[in-house]
């Protein structure tokens, strides 16, 4: 449904993780505008969008941060992880190195954590089938074994990403009441 957007029951921060190129912008165009660019844009700054959904018959204000750019050259800072309570670390399907560079993400997530949070692992481009360079099956093993969540999804046809960010913020919500 479509809410009031100051009309919440609970409010999150979320941040979007991984390397350059992987498609989380996208995601979150996607997810809160219903838009996909084929640019690749790399704007400088943070930037973030809200969107309003409903977990539970409450009603969860998601306020999910982005990188623009700046994991390119340089780590993220500690304002950009301050008061996240769910992280989405996205890797590319057909990028080997995107996933392999998932574990330094997580470290550099944990660092900035006093608490455990909840972690959803992103396999994008899932439309990119024909030259994927990541199992689906090492990919969930992986994120198993490091207690996150795990879904594939592609920004490009819109498949899985409603459902990524609902469930990631469904699992939080769960997690505090
Ligand atoms: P970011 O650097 O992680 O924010 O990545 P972007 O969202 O800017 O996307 C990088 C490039 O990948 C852009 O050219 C996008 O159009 C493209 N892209 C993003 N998501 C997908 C997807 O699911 N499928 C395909 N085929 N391309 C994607
Ligand atoms: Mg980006």
């Amino acid at each position: 449904g479509s809410f009031a957007d100051e009309d919440y029951d609970e409010l999150y921060k979320v941040v979007l993780i991984g390397d350059s190129g992987v498609g989380k912008s996208n995601l979150l165009s996607q997810f809160s505008k219903n838009e996909f660019s084929h640019d690749f844009k790399s704007t400088i700054g943070v930037d973030f969008s809200n969107r309003n959904i409903e977990v539970d018959g409450k009603i969860i204000k998601a306020k999910i941060w982005d990188t623009a750019g700046q994991e390119r050259y340089r780590g993220l800072t500690s304002a950009y992880y301050q008061g996240t309570v769910g992280a989405l670390i996205v890797y590319d399907i057909t990028r080997k190195v995107t996933f392999e560079n998932v574990e330094r993400w997580l470290r550099e997530l944990r660092e900035h954590m006093e608490q455990t949070i909840v972690v959803m692992l992103i396999g994008n481009k899932a439309d990119l089938g024909h030259s994927r360079a990541v199992p689906t099956d090492e990919a969930k093993a992986f994120s198993k074994r490091e207690n996150m969540f795990f879904m594939e999804t592609s920004a490009l046809e819109a498949l899985n990403v409603e459902k990524a960010f609902t469930e990631l913020l469904s699992q939080i919500y769960r997690g505090m009441n």
